[in-house]
C-alpha cells in the first residue's frame, strides 16, 4: 500500500505512528511486504503505536505537552520517579560510572551487583539470587538452562510471553493447560512426567493468582521443578511484599517448612515494576544459581546491568520492604476502584482477583482502542491491549494502580469508565 492508503485508512488517526513511514523514504518497492503487513495490522486494529512521554513515570505523565493522570504503568509502589532512588542512582554513578563494561562472566560483575544479589535473596528467604538484564531475558535463560530436546514442559496458557518465547528457545515440547485449571494440568501428566511446570504468579493481563499450592503438589508428585515468574507480585502481595507465595501462606518463610523452596524450587522477579528501576533475578539454590552461571545463554552472553542501577535498586528494596504503606494504599485503591465498577456494571476481567491489575474486557480491539481513546480525550491515560498480547476477543483496558494514585484519580477514572462509548456503562454506537 502507499503511504496515502494509510493516511485515509479509517483508524490511522488513532493508530498511526507519528514518526514519518520508513517505506516512503527507503525507495520504490523496499520492504513493500512489510509495508503490506503493517497496513493489515493497521485494518485490523492491532497496530501498536509508541508514546513518547516528556518527564517520569508516576500517577501523572506528561505525553504530547498534556498532563495526563495515568493507570497503565507497572509502577505499582510509586518508585520509577521516587527521588531517593534517583539520588542514590546519581551517587552510585560518581562510584561506578555508567555502564557496566561487559558481560558478568568477563569483567562486568561488579560488588554493587553482589549486594542487590544478596539483598534480594535475604528479602525472598533463599540461598541465592543472580541478577539478569530484563525480565524477558532471565525467563528466556532459566528455560533454555534446565530443559532440553526429549523434555517437556507444562505450561499455564496465559503465561507471560517470555515464559513461552523461553520454552521454545529451550528445544524441549512445550504444551499447554488451561489457565489456571490444575485438572488440565492433571491431564497433560497422564502422558508423562515433565522437567518443568511454569506459571505467572500474578497473571499480567488479568491480574489474577496461580492455583500455587496445586501446582506444587502436582509438580512435587511428579518430580518436575515448578518455576514461578511472579513479576506482578512480588512487591506488591503479601505483608512484607515477598509476593505471591506470602499471600498464599507458601513462601515458608512464615510457616516453617510448608512451601517455600521446596514447594517452588526456581522464582522470578522483575525490577522494572514494583521496585521502580530495572532489571530481573532469579532466586533459588546454590546449585540452581550456579547452573543458570554455567549454562543460561541470556545471563552470559549481555552485557551486565549498570552497577549503579543496582545500587539504586537496593535502596528501592528497602523502601519497598519498610513503607508498608505504599502496599496498604494500593490495596486499598484497588478495592474503592472495584466497589465502584461494580455499582456502574462494568465487567472486570475476573471478578475475583484483588490485585492492582484490573482489566476492563472490551472484546473487541476496535472498540478496547475507542474506549482508550474516549479516556485520553479526557485527560486519563490506559493503554488498550490487544492480541496477540491477550487471546482474540478479549481486547481489554488493563488497568493498573499505583501507590501514587490518589482516591480522587480513582473516582475521576470510574466518572469516565461510567459514559465509555459503545460500552459497560456507555451508550450503545458505533465506533
Ligand atoms: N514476566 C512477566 C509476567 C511480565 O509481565 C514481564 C514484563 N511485562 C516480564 C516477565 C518481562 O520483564 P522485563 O520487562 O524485565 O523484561
Amino acid at each position: 500500500p502507499e503511504a496515502a492508503d494509510l493516511a485515509t485508512d479509517p483508524g490511522a488517526g488513532w493508530d498511526t505512528p507519528t514518526s514519518p513511514d520508513p517505506g516512503s523514504r527507503s525507495g520504490a518497492g523496499a520492504d513493500a511486504d512489510l509495508a503490506t503487513d503493517l497496513h493489515q495490522l493497521r485494518e485490523r486494529r492491532l497496530y501498536r503505536r509508541r508514546r513518547t512521554l516528556q518527564g517520569p513515570q508516576g500517577a501523572h505523565v506528561r505525553l504530547d505537552g498534556r498532563d495526563l493522570l495515568s493507570f497503565c504503568s507497572n509502577d505499582y509502589l510509586g518508585l520509577a520517579g521516587h527521588p531517593e532512588l534517583a539520588r542514590a542512582l546519581q551517587d552510585a554513578s560518581r562510584r561506578y560510572g555508567v555502564g557496566s563494561g561487559s558481560a558478568h562472566l568477563v569483567i562486568g560483575h561488579s560488588e554493587a551487583h553482589q549486594r542487590l544479589e544478596q539483598a534480594l535473596a535475604d528479602f525472598v528467604g533463599r540461598p541465592r539470587a543472580l541478577l539478569f538484564s530484563t525480565g524477558y531475558m532471565a525467563n528466556l535463560g532459566v528455560l533454555q538452562a534446565l530443559a532440553g530436546r526429549g523434555q517437556r514442559i507444562l505450561a499455564d496458557r496465559l503465561n507471560h510471553a517470555s515464559l513461552t518465547d523461553g520454552a521454545r528457545l529451550s528445544g524441549a515440547r512445550l504444551l499447554r493447560y488451561a489457565h489456571g485449571d490444575p485438572q488440565d494440568l492433571q491431564r497433560l501428566l497422564d502422558d508423562g512426567d515433565p522437567r518443568l511446570i511454569v506459571t505467572d504468579g500474578v497473571f499480567s493481563m488479568d491480574g489474577d493468582l496461580a492455583p500455587l499450592r496445586q501446582l506444587a503438589a502436582l509438580a512435587r508428585a511428579r518430580g518436575a521443578r515448578l518455576m514461578l515468574d511472579d513479576a506482578h507480585g512480588l512487591g506488591v502481595l503479601g505483608a512484607q511484599g515477598r509476593g505471591t507465595l506470602e499471600h498464599l501462606g507458601l513462601d515458608g518463610i512464615d510457616s516453617g517448612t510448608d512451601g517455600g523452596i521446596d514447594a517452588v524450587p526456581i522464582l522470578i522477579g522483575t525490577l522494572g515494576k514494583a521496585f521502580g528501576t530495572f532489571g530481573a533475578f532469579v532466586a533459588g539454590s546454590d546449585a540452581l544459581i550456579e547452573t543458570l552461571i554455567q549454562r543460561a545463554r541470556p545471563y552470559i552472553y549481555t552485557t551486565a546491568l549498570p552497577p549503579a542501577l543496582a545500587e539504586a535498586t537496593c535502596v528501592a528494596l528497602d523502601i519497598a520492604r519498610r513503607e508498608h504503606w505504599r502496599r496498604q494504599r494500593l490495596r486499598a485503591l484497588t478495592a474503592r476502584f472495584r466497589a465502584g465498577a461494580a455499582e456502574l456494571g462494568l465487567e472486570l476481567g475476573l471478578a475475583d482477583a484483588h490485585t492492582p491489575i484490573q482489566p476492563l474486557i472490551a472484546g473487541d480491539a476496535g472498540r478496547a482502542l475507542a474506549w482508550s481513546r474516549h479516556l485520553e480525550q479526557h485527560g486519563v491515560l490506559v493503554t488498550a491491549i490487544r492480541p496477540p498480547t491477550v487471546p482474540q476477543g478479549t481486547a481489554r483496558l488493563r488497568i493498573t494502580f499505583s501507590a501514587a494514585h490518589t482516591e480522587a484519580d480513582v473516582d475521576r477514572l470510574l466518572s469516565l469508565l461510567a459514559q465509555l462509548p459503545s460500552g459497560p456503562g456507555g451508550k450503545t454506537g458505533d465506533i
